[in-house]
């Protein structure tokens, strides 16, 4: 089989032996005999698993004691309205980066006002806004640090004077981060910390409890909190294989030297492809240089080679390239580089472009 490089946004590329360690759980969980899909949640076997990957998170990250590690379903697009049931009295404040981060915003509308601090919307996205000012009324400030469909970042843990709400879907462990300036970090699993089905959410506890309204129970991020540690995030049904793999990848990243190296080894990625963005005279990249992700580089053919983008995609195709079609909204190509993703596929992928450019131009 010819070897595939795979860049796509999510579900993404996960660690090969965080894949070979579930193929082995679905068959016999834990020397059970039994398989990881077929076991009751709260065997001992499973129960350690969940506290495991709970000291993972906290060690990984640093998280201090005062914040809870939650796991969740429904993806991040649950937490758009859990946050806000949870968190908003009167007003939220919302910078608005991108679709993910407007979508955040209208469901924060079902429970008050609404300020959007800042957009970037009247340039599609391809920037980050800067000196805007933060509401000291509002009850928390929403930032998505890294925008995944159009490849900026927000890449440094901003000084806030109200609780920091943060979407970290596709930055999460990318770097390390300073826990301690947020309330509340969220996100889907599937970008950089495993497969689809399971959700992070990381609060600090004083923030909770605090809004008039009723909660449902399984809104109320307290529920799965719970009163005893062994019925963390237990409060119905965990999504077990999810949080398998993600405790799988977890500890690749401990094993590879943790957040602090999984930045080393992006940053390294991320400037060999951008470096070849602007060397490379037949591509452009859309984002502010300034404003860059390391985990999503989006780019697009020069305006003098705009009628070769659907050859390029059949080169990079034809050279193992996967995942690498730019979102509709963007267009041109958008190659996704998260942990996972190894320094060889991006040299492949570079080799492909410079390879492309001396037989096109
Ligand atoms: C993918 C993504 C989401 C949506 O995540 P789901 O888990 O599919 O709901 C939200 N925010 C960001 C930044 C994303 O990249």
């Amino acid at each position: 089989m010819k070897q595939m490089h795979n860049f796509n946004a999510g579900p993404c590329v996960l660690p090969r032996e965080a894949v070979e360690s579930a193929i082995e759980a679905i068959r016999n969980f834990d020397n059970t005999g039994i398989g990881l899909l077929e076991i009751s949640h709260r065997t001992p076997g499973w129960e350690r698993i969940m506290a495991e990957t709970e000291q993972l998170w906290r060690e990984l990250l640093n998280i201090p004691e005062e914040y809870e590690v939650l796991f969740l379903g429904g993806g991040a697009s649950t937490q758009f309205f859990h946050v806000p049931a949870n968190l908003l009295n009167k007003k939220a404040a919302y910078l608005q980066t991108g679709v993910w981060a407007k979508k955040a915003a209208k469901e924060a509308k079902f429970y008050g006002d609404v300020e959007i601090v800042a957009s970037s919307e009247d340039k599609n996205y391809t920037y980050i806004p800067k000196n805007f000012t933060i509401p000291t009324d509002a009850d928390y400030f929403h930032i998505t640090t890294n925008n995944t469909i159009y490849g900026t970042e927000i890449r440094y843990d901003m000084d806030c004077p109200i609780n920091l709400v943060a979407d970290m879907s596709s930055d999460i462990m990318s770097r390390p981060v300073d826990v301690k300036k947020y309330a509340l970090i969220y996100g889907g699993a599937q970008k950089n910390v495993g497969p689809a089905g399971v959700t992070f959410v990381i609060v600090r506890k004083d923030v909770l409890g605090k809004v008039e309204r009723p909660l449902q129970t399984m809104v109320d991020y307290r529920t799965h909190i719970g009163t005893e540690a062994k019925n963390k995030s237990m409060f119905n049904t965990p999504p077990v294989f999810a949080i398998f793999v993600m405790h799988e990848t977890l500890k690749w990243v401990k094993k590879m030297g943790g957040v602090e190296a999984m930045n080393k080894r992006n940053v390294e990625k991320a400037t060999l492809l951008y470096n070849e963005i602007d060397r490379n005279s037949m591509f452009v990249g859309t984002a502010e240089k300034e404003d860059r992700s390391i985990m999503n580089v989006c780019f697009v053919m020069a305006d003098k080679y705009k009628d070769k983008e659907a050859d390029f995609m059949a080169y990079a195709k034809e050279c193992g390239m996967v995942g690498i079609k730019g979102h509709r909204s963007v267009g041109g190509f958008r190659a996704s580089i998260y942990n996972a993703c190894p320094l060889e596929s991006v040299q492949a992928l570079v080799k492909c472009m410079q390879d492309f450019e001396a037989a096109n131009k």
